[in-house]
């Protein structure tokens, strides 16, 4: 039977490290790094979201400043208060909680962020530098870092490697296939459209599951010894959250999996608490 990956233990390491390195901020600084939180409407997923967010940026002695706004927030006021956000001082990261209400153009208000303050990623600017290979500029998306990490504590080396990644949606998908290449894996990207999923599935070696779709890979498309990381987050009609992956299943074929709730989830938010934290370092380091 496989090794299941906790990715809620591998996170509080990472948050463990990033509250060391927070504090020692803070004194060479005189203030801690900040987050500054946008939630627009009242979608109670994404409260729970921010929720999770904010007791992370506490256990890692971040400052988190919240702004709830009521859902008939005008684009015009949400893009003066991601103005005020950019000027502070005191503000390392921009963070919009998705989806917005349905008048508001999100792709306005993410490209509004400062890129150096873009923790989230999402930024056209942070996209164009994961494409082109840069690191120094922008930042790169959550989810993907944490999939990326949880490989490298399977002990997965994706070099040479055939990787499919279910899924293309720009938060996950796709930035996750680039870092992926990155790691000179030989990625396939498969999507609603894609019409034989479980011969692709069955060829590689590891498969990252992310349409959102509960059961959508089931043991028979798993190959024997392979790396399976669900982030699928689905809510089952009996309220509980489960993967992409029919875990039971992939647990008798595959090498390693990462369970729903605590794999991916918990390592999405301890990668933003790094960003935070490394934004608030880039912004000291080019204090005069
Ligand atoms: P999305 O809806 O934007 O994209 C889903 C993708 O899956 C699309 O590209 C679509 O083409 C593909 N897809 C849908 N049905 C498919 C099928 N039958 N076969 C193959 N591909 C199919 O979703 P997203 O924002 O990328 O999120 C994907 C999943 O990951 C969701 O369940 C979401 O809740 C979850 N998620 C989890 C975290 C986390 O931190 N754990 C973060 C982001 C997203």
């Amino acid at each position: 039977t496989a090794r299941i990956l906790d990715g809620k233990s591998i996170a509080m390491m990472l948050e463990e490290a990033l509250a060391k390195q927070s504090a020692a901020l803070e004194k060479r600084a005189g203030r801690k790094p900040g987050l500054f939180v946008v939630l627009v409407g009242d979608d109670p997923a994404s409260a729970v979201y921010v929720r999770n967010k904010t007791r992370a940026c506490a256990r890692t002695g971040v400052n988190c400043f919240e702004s709830i706004l009521p859902a008939s927030t005008s684009q015009d006021e949400l893009l003066g208060i991601i103005d005020e956000a950019n000027a502070r001082e005191d503000v390392d990261g921009i963070l919009v909680q998705l989806p917005l209400p349905a008048h508001i153009c999100a792709e306005a208000v993410i490209d509004r962020i400062a890129p150096e303050k873009d923790v989230d990623g999402f930024h056209m600017l942070s996209a164009g530098a994961l494409l082109t290979g840069q690191r120094t500029l922008g930042f790169r998306p959550c989810t993907p870092m944490g999939v990326m990490k949880l490989i490298e504590e399977a002990g997965v080396d994706p070099a040479g490697k055939n990787v499919l990644v279910i899924g293309r949606s720009n938060i996950v998908g796709k930035p996750l296939a680039i870092m992926l290449l990155e790691k000179h894996a030989t990625v396939t990207i498969a999507h609603s459209r894609t019409t034989d999923l479980k011969t692709l599935a069955r060829n590689a070696d590891i498969i990252v599951a992310a349409a959102g779709r509960i059961g959508l890979v089931t043991g028979d498309m798993i190959k024997p010894g392979a790396l399976v990381i669900d982030v699928g987050t689905n809510r089952k009609p009996d309220g509980k959250l489960t993967g992409d992956v029919d875990f039971a299943a992939a647990l008798e074929v595959a090498a390693t999996v990462t369970p729903v709730p605590g794999g991916v989830g918990p390592m999405t938010i301890a990668m933003l608490m790094k960003n935070t934290v490394e934004s608030a370092e880039r912004r000291l380091a080019q204090l005069p």
